[in-house]
């Protein structure tokens, strides 16, 4: 449940009754009652989304909320068809079995947009559960009209949606605020662009922008069941971005730019890289060096050039993660590059130079997401944004 506490709340107290992953330094005020409720059904639906079916006593006991609050929120929830009744719960006791609900995760759609590769945008109509089902796809052109070229590509998809539409999530390479704001994003030769604001006004529904590695990490937590407390995804391609989640926050960093580990320079006499410098990790590891660089070679010295390549990543991953005791590293990229002799002289570089102890604990591999991780990924900024969970 990324970003979404999970600990509920009663109004009577107006405090937290379990306690957060984090310190929260400073409580400015006590929340209002509607906040309390939002949280409160946030809970309500996180739980139901990820687990069983169960019934409104269950939902008291895990949750410490009072039955009458439960059998409230269930009753909003059951009305706006999210949730169903879904039969009645096995029990040797004697008396009526309770009416179990259960989450439904095809009684929304939503539309999601991936910008990742660079001169294609790829669509998709998705439920809530992450499943694709339908996709589009179209060039992104004219770097001036991108918010044109998207909200044709998202009409078209919306065209396609057979349920109520939560809203768009669209992932993308650049520095993007929270507001969906499009600070810089080079690779798409564009910048300071109200993309949230513009496509929201144009096309009538909710719509949240996510820099593309951070919708990546957020997809590994609620789809991919990436523990919430230190994650580490690293997606490698045409350039190398970085996603960090801890204790159920993503990382987003001063400037936005938390994760933007492309252009850690790891060759101080390296080719010169887009940014200006030398010897940029991005110029070492992306997927077009290292095609160029293996060519149709498959022998040993192709096997060198990637565990070379795979140690270099490493070299940079290693303090970070140490930095912040991670405890999983999930790659997204090509397996043909970064399979293999890639992946084990990461792991076995990152592994050697760490703490033992943290080393024993660390888990690294590929994403099960594969392919689809943006799109799947670009659900999750709506779910949080919309109903408040992940
Ligand atoms: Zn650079």
């Amino acid at each position: 449940m990324t970003q979404a506490t999970s600990a509920p709340l009663e109004s009577s107290s107006g405090r937290s009754r379990a306690v957060a992953a984090g310190l929260t330094l400073r409580q400015s005020r006590r929340r209002r009652p509607a906040e309390v409720r939002a949280h409160n059904r946030a809970v309500v639906l996180g739980l139901l989304f990820h687990g069983e079916p169960v019934s409104r006593a269950q939902l008291a006991r895990t949750t410490g909320l009072a039955p009458v609050t439960i059998s409230d929120l269930v009753s909003e929830l059951l009305a706006e068809g999210i949730v169903a009744e879904a039969g009645t719960a096995k029990q040797p006791r004697v008396g009526k079995p309770p009416t179990l609900v259960a989450f439904q995760h095809g009684s929304r759609q939503l539309v999601a947009l991936d910008l990742s590769e660079v001169k294609v945008a790829r669509g998709a109509v998705l439920d809530l559960s992450g499943r694709i089902l339908h996709r589009r796809s179209a060039s992104l052109g004219d770097p001036a009209h991108l918010a044109e070229h998207l909200e044709d590509l998202a009409r078209e998809l919306l065209a396609l949606t057979s349920a109520p539409v939560l809203g768009l999530g669209i992932g993308t390479p650049g520095l993007v605020d929270p507001a969906g704001y499009l600070v810089e994003a080079s690779n798409l030769a564009s910048h300071d662009l109200a993309l949230a604001e513009i496509l929201h006004q144009r096309l009538g529904v909710p719509v949240h922008v996510e820099n593309d590695a951070n919708v990546l990490a957020l997809g590994e937590v609620t789809f991919g069941h990436a523990p919430e407390h230190g994650l580490l995804t690293v997606a490698l391609g045409l350039g190398v971005g970085a996603g960090i989640v801890l204790h159920g926050t993503l990382i987003r960093g001063h400037r936005l730019a938390a994760g933007e580990i492309g252009h850690i320079t790891v060759d101080e006499e390296g080719p010169t890289c887009a940014c200006g410098r030398r010897g940029c990790l991005e110029g070492a590891v992306s997927s077009s060096t290292l095609r160029a660089r293996l060519g149709a070679d498959t022998g040993p010295s192709a096997q060198r050039i990637r565990a070379e390549a795979g140690a270099t990543l490493g070299r940079v991953l290693a303090p970070i993660v140490s930095a912040l005791n991670l405890q999983q590293l999930r790659l997204f990229g090509p397996t043909e590059i970064y399979g293999g002799a890639f992946i084990e002289a990461l792991e076995g570089t990152v592994r050697g130079r760490i703490l033992p102890a943290l080393a024993a604990d660390l888990d690294v591999h590929f994403s099960p997401l594969g392919e689809d991780a943006v799109l799947t990924g670009a659900v999750v900024p709506v779910l949080i944004g919309e109903l408040g969970f992940s």
